[in-house]
């Protein structure tokens, strides 16, 4: 959803899906002077690719249409970030419970069974835009929440990385001579025995030494480091 900086949306585009032209005229009739912009497409590939590219305010779709059912329309809609909060009514023909059970499984916002009386279609409208007007700033708080929460974590793991970082390079050393003779290893990728080259003393204590020795493929198939205390050699590079 594009949200200005209030929470209200960017754009205020009321979006009609429907095959008949008689239908969308009667519908932006109904509806006139709610919306800056009216955008009538009649089939569903249209409606997903316009309602993708700018998210409208409101959508009032058939069930039945070519190419992308309302259904689908209405489900994949919802399943996006950029239109899950965008209303979506269904004003159909189709009057059966399956079909009106079917629409809200999709998740539609609202479903009205034509022929509706304008004023019924107006209402529905101005409700569901009240209501997305509040959930819009509902996720705006949420997302501004998430935020600096995200902004404190990355803090606190930084500060505590430096920290770390600060204490293991005091008591760290490099040497060519290390207590552990380094072992004799083979490159996993070529096989060939690497090339040691110097090794890290460390660890939390003089008791609880810690060793890395390093080595390099002299093939080139890059270096390598290995811990003797637990005897894994990893790739570094
Ligand atoms: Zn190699």
């Amino acid at each position: 959803m594009r949200v200005g900086k209030l929470g209200m949306p960017s754009t205020n585009t009321l979006l009609i899906v429907d095959p008949d032209p008689e239908a969308r005229a009667l519908c932006a009739a109904t509806l006139d002077g709610m919306f800056s912009d009216v955008c009538g497409v009649d089939d569903g590939r249209d409606a997903l690719v316009r309602a993708i590219d700018r998210p409208p305010a409101l959508i009032i779709s058939e069930i039945r249409l070519p190419f992308i059912s309302g259904l689908d329309l209405c489900a994949v809609l919802r399943s996006d970030a950029a239109t899950a909060a965008v209303p979506f009514a269904f004003v159909t023909a189709e009057g059966s419970e399956a079909a009106a059970a079917a629409a809200r499984a999709a998740g539609a916002s609202a479903v009205l069974v034509k022929p509706c009386a304008p004023d019924v279609v107006r209402a529905e409208a101005r409700r569901l835009i009240a209501r997305s007007g509040d959930l819009r700033r509902q996720g705006v708080a949420a997302r501004q929440e998430a935020a600096s929460q995200r902004a404190r974590s990355n803090e606190l793991l930084e500060r505590s990385g430096r920290q770390l970082t600060k204490v293991r390079s005091h008591q760290r050393q490099m040497t060519t001579t290390p207590p552990l003779v380094p072992a004799v290893l083979r490159c996993p990728v070529c096989d060939a025995t690497l090339r040691y080259e110097r090794s890290h003393v460390g660890g939390v204590s003089a008791v609880h030494a810690e060793q890395w020795d390093y080595y390099a493929c002299p093939i080139g198939c890059g270096d390598y480091q290995y811990r003797p205390r637990v005897r894994k050699l990893r790739h570094v590079s």
